[in-house]
């Protein structure tokens, strides 16, 4: 007897799991993509703690289920329990999507870099490259996006963190793949930048981090990836109350890197403007 999937017969099975789980907005937006598509499926939120993720993904596979979209705290638990990864969470060492084989393979992915990156040259037609990023905290999201913001061959990528180990071994861990440094915020390099990405959990508690106002220029863009109903944070108003020139909250990273999993479980890019306007 299963303690979290209970799976009846049906269309195929879907869900996100994490902890807590119930402000969760995957279920809405991946059956948006379903109805836009003709696609039927079933997808729920299921709150899984810390430290269950391998237990409960061997119940979900047993029980039928189909994919799942992992969030915090699991994502690293996550790939740890996954014996087959996509490159993209191989690079980063945290899975923020599961999809089951039809033989009940696991393969754990993570497409929080792609959703960033997609977010911001697709909807808001930035170019990163040749540009000077900045980008705020060296937990589990910053991870999650270094590779694919160096991909977008920035020519600089500024890490700043309070905490300088957790920052530094970001620059260890990515250097391969393009120019990288780590800073405490109080010795961040002169800005302004081209784009501020802030991925610390600040913005939750409505706090700012403590950046220098002169990081932010007239033509600076500034990015948060917490997300709220109006797409204003505390630190995107900082932002405006310094001069940026555009304010983006993280609604439409939540939204790409959900049609990215979507596409990867059915095989259908959904069109992620109508989805993102309509959770607005
Ligand atoms: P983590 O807990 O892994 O990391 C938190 C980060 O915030 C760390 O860098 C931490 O610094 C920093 N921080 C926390 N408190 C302070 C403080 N008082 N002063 C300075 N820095 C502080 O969280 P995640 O990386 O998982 O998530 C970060 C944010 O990204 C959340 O708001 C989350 O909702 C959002 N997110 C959005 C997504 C989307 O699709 N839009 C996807 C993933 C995440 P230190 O290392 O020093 O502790």
């Amino acid at each position: 007897m299963s303690k979290w999937f209970k799976i009846p017969p049906g269309d195929p099975y879907f869900c996100v799991v994490g902890s807590p789980i119930a402000h969760s907005k995957s279920p809405d937006i991946h059956l948006a993509f379903g109805r836009q598509c003709g696609i039927a499926l079933r997808y729920e939120r299921v709150e899984i703690p810390a430290d269950c993720f391998a237990s409960a993904v061997t119940e979900f596979v047993a029980a039928g289920g189909r994919g799942m979209s992992i969030t915090v705290p699991l994502k690293e638990e996550a790939f740890r329990a996954l014996s087959i990864h996509r490159p993209r969470a191989a690079l980063t060492g945290a899975a923020n999507m599961m999809t089951v084989t039809p033989n009940g393979t696991t393969i754990g992915d993570n497409a929080d870099g792609t959703g960033l990156v997609r977010d911001l040259v697709d909807n808001h037609g930035l170019n990163l490259g040749g540009r000077r990023v900045l980008l705020l905290g060296a937990g589990g999201a910053a991870r999650g996006v270094i590779p694919s913001l160096l991909e977008a061959r920035p020519s600089a990528l500024i890490v700043a963190n309070r905490t300088i180990q957790k920052a530094d071994y970001l620059v260890r861990r990515f250097h391969d793949l393009g120019s990288l440094q780590a800073f405490n915020y109080r010795y961040v390099p002169d800005g302004p930048y081209d784009l501020i990405v802030n991925a610390t959990s600040l913005s939750l508690s409505s706090e700012i981090p403590p950046l220098s106002s002169a990081a932010v220029g007239a033509e600076t863009c500034c990015y948060d990836m917490m997300y709220t109903a109006d797409g204003h944070t505390r630190f995107l108003d900082w932002c405006r109350d310094n001069g940026a020139a555009a304010c983006y909250d993280g609604l439409g990273m939540l939204v790409e890197q959900a049609a990215n999993s979507f596409a990867l479980w059915h095989g259908v890019e959904p069109d992620t403007g109508p989805i993102i306007k309509g959770l607005r």
